[in-house]
């Protein structure tokens, strides 16, 4: 597999580590990785080029009618010097299952990764060596075809930019304050919810605007059709540890299977805590919490890896959790979690993918 690398003459300054703040995702790097798609060829011509603004018709589907999917991923600097990807299959698998529900053709995932292993060689000094920040990865395909009728895109062209992000918590891991949304819906049952696809993102951002107005991170989202099942959170799975279970909503269509909510499932199970995936209502959680039963609650996600929540506001009550402070299961799941990410604690999973030594 050729990756064709012409390479920028005019690198950017890298960030001080450690010292410079970097947020997330407002430093781009030198490159970027494109990949083209067209009926006769199919993907083809994996090429590494200098960061720069796409070439696109105006009239190209994308545009018009979000033919668009996207995926989320990490490069970390390990304790051991070396830099490896998190369980990288798992995103191309995700990727082409967006892709399938858009309507988009699927790439061959070995392809794709070995392109996007050759990608971060040409950049592996944007990755960063401060404890806790890494390479956020983001790949993306939009239909490019320039035709205003509406149907899938015969061209496509899938590109993937880098940007070193800090740790999600650079001031602490710390509790979010969460609202329970009873107005807007992000997905339901039949529609795009399991596909990371852009659309959906759009289709929250009303919600999340008026949370955040009122003091809320985030929002808590509650299924399309009954508004009573609890589903997902921003750009995280939730957990929820009820009388010493892991309770974490069932994947029904609506949610999106997040890696980090899989991993966290299977190191759940292996330490010997019960886990169920099912469909868990507001009220339920609400009567568990009444009870005292609600011990902790936590969101999933490539980004923020374990988020802690503190609160949950539903209607006008506000559920205070593990007393505003970080959980015991909460805390041992991000310290394993980055632990693996970061070299620390032992891989007996084989979730780490070391990709350069
Ligand atoms: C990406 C994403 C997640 C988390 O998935 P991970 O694979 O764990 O990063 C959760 N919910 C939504 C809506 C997402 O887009």
């Amino acid at each position: 597999m050729d990756v064709k690398l012409e390479l920028s003459n005019n690198l950017k300054a890298k960030p001080e580590w450690g010292k410079d703040k970097l947020g997330f995702g407002k430093i781009l790097t030198d490159h970027m990785l494109l990949v083209d798609y067209n009926p006769s060829e199919g993907w083809h011509g994996a090429r590494v080029v200098p960061y720069a603004p796409l070439q696109l018709d105006p009239a190209a589907g994308c545009l018009h009618y979000g033919q668009l999917i996207f995926e989320g991923m990490k490069a970390y600097k390990g304790e051991d010097g070396k830099i490896a990807l998190f369980r990288p299959r798992e995103n191309m698998k995700r990727l082409n299952e967006s892709g399938w529900r858009m309507c988009i053709p699927p790439i061959d995932e070995e392809y794709l990764l070995n392109a996007l292993i050759k990608f971060i060689e040409v950049e592996k000094d944007w990755v960063p060596t401060v404890a806790g920040s890494s390479l956020y990865i983001r790949p993306f395909i939009l239909s490019t075809e320039a035709f205003l009728g509406v149907k899938p895109s015969d061209t496509y062209q899938l590109c993937i930019i880098l940007s070193p992000v800090d740790s999600y918590y650079s001031g602490g891991l710390a509790p979010v304050n969460i609202y329970v949304e009873e107005k807007y819906v992000r997905a339901s049952k039949g529609g795009t919810g399991y596909a990371k696809c852009a659309g959906n993102y759009a289709a929250s951002m009303r919600s999340q605007l008026e949370a955040q107005a009122k003091g809320f991170a985030q929002v808590l989202w509650l299924d399309g059709i009954e508004r009573k099942y609890v589903e997902e959170v921003g750009a995280m799975n939730t957990f929820f540890v009820i009388d010493g279970v892991a309770v974490t909503p069932e994947l029904t269509g609506s949610i999106l299977p997040g890696i980090t909510r899989k991993s966290v499932i299977e190191i759940l199970r292996g330490w010997g805590i019960p886990v169920e995936e099912r469909l868990l209502s507001i009220d339920e959680l609400a009567e568990t919490h009444k009870n005292g039963k609600l011990q902790e609650a936590f969101g999933t996600g490539t980004a923020a890896t374990i988020a802690p929540i503190g609160s949950l506001t539903w209607g006008g009550d506000t559920m205070q959790i593990s007393e505003g402070k970080i959980g015991e299961i909460t805390q041992r799941l991000y310290d394993e979690v980055l632990g693996i990410q970061f070299a620390k604690c032992a891989d007996s999973r084989g979730w780490r993918k070391v990709i350069i030594e």
